[in-house]
């Protein structure tokens, strides 16, 4: 009697083999992207965001590996057992929840050898506390679904938002929320209304002035010589001259509306980062080194790509940012 062979489940056991692999290599190539801020200069504020959109990953995808990796550079265990393609990313995001290095051994055994249900299941017991992480789907074309947890005195808050908006539901009341949140806080909002009024009134700067200044943003040809640097931080308070909140309002409101509240920073590859979270006015020429707050020395940067840009300073001047 001969045993019957079927190909493609054998193939099928080599792709798969295969797969896990090379899911691996990818974790290791993620983790020195990372390491070496790579997808910084790139031009991307996050490894979320590079993985995404440069590499075209799912989100859930995206924030399975990325967290697999970064955990496995705090767990040697994790680190080896991936090196070594013995366990899958798929099944090791669920335990990362759990996983120290003290009880690593444990709980990567279980990543092997029990079902998803069951790690999900023992996981689940040990951290009910555990937050769901937050979903937005779109259920139809307008409209959207979101999930999250809130405890409770945010709760009560938004009752109480509800009752003085007068609004139907908990839509309505966090649109009245947003509302008054935006036309309060957001920096495009305010220089919009700035600019309205300082257009209504004569001899300011109106409308188009922002566009004259698009794509030059030279640094100013200033030179101070090192004795009139340090004159003037001598006779200036530094909190006063060389701070942020040194920058005038007037500068600051027509630089976020030149860049659209967006982080300015472009890759090499002519990728700009676009980034509208935390995002910080830079001197491109720096005012210890004789920059202004003049519009054109001015750029908003999101803070990963403002801190990446201060740290790197040597090799990272104005003109490589600038640079087409
Ligand atoms: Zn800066
Ligand atoms: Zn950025």
């Amino acid at each position: 009697m001969t045993i019957r062979k079927f190909p493609l489940h054998e193939k099928a056991l080599t792709l798969s083999k295969d797969f896990r692999r090379l899911e691996n290599e990818l974790i290791a190539v993620l983790q020195e992207i990372e390491a070496q801020r790579i997808f910084l200069e790139l031009g991307f504020s996050s490894m979320f965001k590079y993985a995404t959109e440069a590499l075209g990953l799912s989100e859930a995808n995206a924030y399975a590996f990325i967290a697999v990796a970064r955990k496995a550079k705090r767990i040697p265990l994790l680190q080896k057992s991936l090196d070594e393609a013995s366990v899958s990313v798929s099944k090791v995001k669920h335990i990362l929840a759990v996983l120290e290095p003290e009880n690593s051994g444990d709980w990567i055994h279980k990543a092997k050898t029990l079902s998803k249900a069951e790690i999900e299941k023992q996981v689940a017991s040990l951290s009910p506390k555990m937050k769901k992480r937050e979903k937005v789907q779109y259920v139809r074309e307008t409209a959207l679904r979101m999930h999250l947890e809130v405890n409770e005195v945010v709760y009560q808050k938004l009752k109480r938002v509800q009752e003085i908006s007068a609004s139907k539901n908990l839509e309505e009341t966090l649109e009245a929320l947003v509302d008054v949140y935006l036309k309060t806080k957001d920096p495009i909002e305010k220089a919009k209304r700035i600019q309205k009024k300082s257009a209504a009134a004569p001899g300011s700067y109106g409308p188009g002035g922002s566009d004259q200044n698009k794509g030059h943003r030279q640094p100013p040809a200033r030179v101070l010589t090192k004795v009139q640097v340090i004159k003037l931080k001598m006779t200036l308070p530094r909190n006063k001259v060389f701070g942020r909140k040194a920058i005038p309002a007037k500068a600051k409101h027509e630089v976020f509306r030149r860049d659209g509240g967006s982080c300015q920073y472009k890759g090499p590859s002519g990728r700009i980062c676009g980034e509208r979270k935390l995002v910080q006015i830079h001197h491109l020429e720096p005012l210890w080194q004789g920059g202004d707050h003049a519009i054109d020395n001015l750029l908003s940067l999101c803070h990963p790509h403002h801190d990446y840009f201060h740290r790197e300073d040597r090799k990272y001047r104005p003109s490589k940012l600038l640079s087409t």
